[in-house]
């Protein structure tokens, strides 16, 4: 059945692409987005659709809609972008999950909150499951994003049991694909758009660090999932767990773009993970999730979507 669905940071990278799924699907549609990170550029091909409705909001500020649904993305996701305003993070992840919790507690409606694999921090454990608890410094430049998150799972668990909020909370690992901005900031925008320009491509560190990269369209799959299953509230890790290196990341997109840009090392940011690969295990079994773009194929979707734009 058709249902009205709120969207935070919907104008932004995973935000955009569940907008235009859900739409699709035939249901009435609400973005908020503040731009901090996210373009009107990213919705440009549902602006005139009558089910779809784009409103310029900051979730630190609270509102009143009425919804069946609502899917809490908004946040800077990428480590340079939030830590441009770390305390404005801090104040999204707690204040702005806060006011959509309260407003999910008002109208009833269920609420999937956008937490991440950085709750994890520098991981002790691999791969990474929900029951690990975690490796993180609460005073370090990640902090505002990572202890951020974590206090915003807190506030759905404590919703949920004190009030009764019905919530879904998910884990995102490192994802990528079309409608990252050019600037974003994070390895894999960064990598393409260097070798389209025939830039340096710059590794932080040895490049001996790893993630598991996750295409856009596998993970908005898994995210719809979670929202729609019942007797289930997470936390869920979500993502690829294939597991690469950076520097072989970097040297797939140089031989996928036939680029001659030439890789350069820069220092390893402070606090930045050795390693991460989700266990997908719970995922699996609660929500049938499976990936089915390998990295190849996603970098090859990514390249051709920034070739367009650089
Ligand atoms: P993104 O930066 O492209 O999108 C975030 C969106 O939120 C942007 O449109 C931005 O303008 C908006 N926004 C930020 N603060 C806001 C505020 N206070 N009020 C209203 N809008 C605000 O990032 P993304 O990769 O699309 O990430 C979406 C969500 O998924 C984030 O919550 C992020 O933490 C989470 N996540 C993403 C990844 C990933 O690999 N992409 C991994 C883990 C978690
Ligand atoms: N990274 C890099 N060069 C870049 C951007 C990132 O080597 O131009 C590294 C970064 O240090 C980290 C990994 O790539 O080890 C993933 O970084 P990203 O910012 O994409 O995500 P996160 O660190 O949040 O997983």
């Amino acid at each position: 059945m058709a249902k009205r669905i709120l969207i935070t940071g919907g104008a932004g990278f995973i935000g955009s692409h569940l907008a235009e799924n859900l739409l699709n699907a035939g249901n009435q549609i609400i973005v908020l987005d503040n731009f901090h990170t996210g373009r009107k550029e990213n919705l440009t091909h549902l602006l005139s659709h009558p089910n779809f409705e784009l409103i310029r909001h900051d979730i630190t500020d609270s509102i009143k809609l009425e919804v069946d649904q609502i899917y809490n993305m908004a946040c800077p996701a990428s480590p340079v972008h939030y830590q441009s305003n770390p305390i404005k993070t801090i104040k999204t992840n707690v204040l702005g999950t806060m006011n959509m919790l309260g407003l999910a507690k008002r109208v009833k409606a269920r609420i999937l909150q956008a937490s991440t694999s950085e709750v994890y921090g520098n991981p002790l454990e691999h791969p990474q499951n929900e029951s690990y608890w975690g490796n993180v410094n609460t005073i370090g430049i990640r902090s505002c994003y990572d202890e951020g998150k974590r206090v915003a799972e807190t506030l759905c668990f404590d919703y949920h049991r004190q009030h009764g909020v019905d919530i879904r909370v998910i884990r995102i690992f490192n994802t990528y694909g079309p409608r990252m901005i050019p600037d974003d900031g994070r390895v894999v925008s960064n990598f393409i758009v260097q070798a389209l320009r025939g830039e340096d491509i710059t590794i932080y560190g040895d490049g001996s660090q790893t993630r598991s990269f996750c295409y856009v369209d596998d993970l908005v799959k898994g995210i719809i999932n979670m929202m729609n299953v019942e007797n289930f509230v997470g936390p869920v890790n979500l993502g690829n767990d294939g597991e690469f290196t950076v520097k072989e990341l970097a040297e797939l997109i140089i031989k996928e773009t036939g680029s001659k840009s030439k890789i350069i090392y820069l220092p390893l940011p402070q606090d930045d993970p050795a390693r991460r690969k989700p266990n997908l295990s719970l995922a699996k079994e609660k929500l049938n999730y499976s990936t089915t773009v390998p990295l190849l194929e996603g970098v090859k979707k990514t390249i051709e979507y920034f070739s367009k734009r650089v």
